[in-house]
């Protein structure tokens, strides 16, 4: 069986690596601490029987053969790198729980036609580099642009340069990506990152699909003028325009409805000062969707509204789309397998979208995928997430029982 105890000491463990002063974990991709993350989990990978390699893109992959090489492999993963003071949980359940499936079947010498892989993927994150992270399953499903080795962390450091500093070899980054013919299907556990299985009061959820992400720049150009001076009739305030389009996200998403969720996340006021009137503005709007025409019609929608606010204000406008990631379903016959092995196991889960991005969702253009999610206090991405033990291993107990279920088919 899964070993709670086995699950939970790895966890604390791991959590020593880049732990901070107030209980966090500052475990950020490609540091020395991340490498010492690395060379923790290599260990359990090999104590359950895998063979472990990194790629070129710094994924750590374990992999235990399966007994029929022309068969899809199954694979499990997720990441163990953090956000700065981030928690012990993020990313980290769906890597140890993935080794502790491979272990159970090693325990109880239960054979594997197919090939099993657990991966963690590198740098899904992103804060290291601000650039939208992701980096290791980008990297996977041949995914990354020239500009993804160019970007620089708050040093100065290209990512070309500190993948080298790593030991590894950027200029054949393209030897990481994988094909369609090398997975059956992927399989990620992760703690919720909101606190609808909370509300819920039920452990475990089954992620029907992951939102889709896009970040567009909405800037006013107006009249920087003093604030004494210029009667009302006569200003070009560009942060009224900013406002009223932070109004709209509000208004048209929940018009929209389903699993939309819209925010105005920045303002950017220029100049920012007492006595001047705001000369520019540019306020960066998150809209997430599971629904791509959904979201495809809110932004267009959004679009046309900024367009209406500047005409009205006499304001100039500038719209650029900053970052889109498409959002990407579970795959239907997983679950099924997950909503039936979760009743044979006698644990309740709940059906329900991830607003969070995942590796699963860049997987999801090469294989098949579907996601646990397992209850967790006080969200994730600060040192206060916490999931109690028999939660993760209800969410473990899944993973491995809808795993067993593919290895061998
Ligand atoms: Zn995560």
């Amino acid at each position: 069986m899964i070993s709670k105890d086995r699950l939970q000491k790895r966890i604390e463990l791991l959590a020593q690596i880049g732990k901070t002063e107030i209980g966090g974990v500052s475990r950020i991709a490609l540091t020395k601490e991340y490498k010492e993350g690395l060379d923790l989990v290599t260990n359990w990978m090999e104590e359950a029987g895998m063979t472990v390699r990194l790629d070129e893109a710094g994924n750590l992959i374990g992999r235990k053969e399966g007994t029929n090489p022309e068969l899809k492999a199954i694979a499990l993963g997720s990441h163990i790198d953090s956000v700065d003071n981030g928690g012990k949980y993020d990313g980290v359940i769906g890597v140890l729980g993935g080794i502790e499936v491979v272990q159970h079947l090693k325990e109880e010498s239960i054979t594997n036609k197919r090939s099993l892989e657990v991966i963690a993927f590198c740098e899904e994150e992103g804060s290291r580099f601000q650039s939208g992270g992701v980096f290791g399953s980008r990297a996977m499903v041949g995914n990354l642009l020239k500009k993804d080795l160019e970007v620089t962390d708050d040093k100065g450091n290209s990512r070309y340069e500190v993948l080298k500093d790593f030991g590894l070899d950027p200029d054949n980054i393209s030897n990481a990506i994988r094909n369609k013919e090398e997975f059956d299907l992927y399989l990620e556990m992760h703690i919720e990152q909101g606190p609808i299985l909370i509300r819920e009061d039920i452990p475990v959820g089954i992620v029907t699909g992951i939102t889709g992400l896009s970040l567009t720049e909405v800037t006013f150009h107006g009249e920087a003028n003093h604030v004494g001076g210029t009667p009302m009739d006569l200003r070009y305030d560009a942060l009224l325009g900013a406002s009223e389009t932070a109004l709209a996200v509000e208004e048209i998403v929940n018009e929209y409805g389903g699993n939309a969720v819209g925010t105005a996340a920045t303002m950017e006021v220029i100049p920012s000062q007492v006595n001047i009137i705001p000369g520019r503005v540019s306020t960066v709007i998150d809209i997430r969707d599971t629904d791509y025409e959904r979201r495809e019609a809110i932004l267009k929608k959004l679009e046309a509204k900024v367009k209406e606010i500047s005409t009205r204000r006499n304001l100039g406008y500038q719209l650029k789309s900053k970052l889109k990631a498409n959002p990407a379903l579970s795959a239907q016959h997983i679950l099924d397998t997950m909503k039936k092995k979760s009743k044979e196991l006698g644990i309740s889960t709940f059906e329900m979208p991830s607003g969070g991005g995942h590796d699963a969702q860049l997987m999801a253009e090469i294989t098949d995928m579907a996601m646990v999610f397992v209850r967790s206090e006080n969200g994730s991405h600060n040192p206060d997430e916490y999931a109690k033990p028999e939660d993760i291993k209800s969410g473990t107990d899944l993973l491995m029982e809808t795993a067993l279920y593919y290895v061998n088919r």
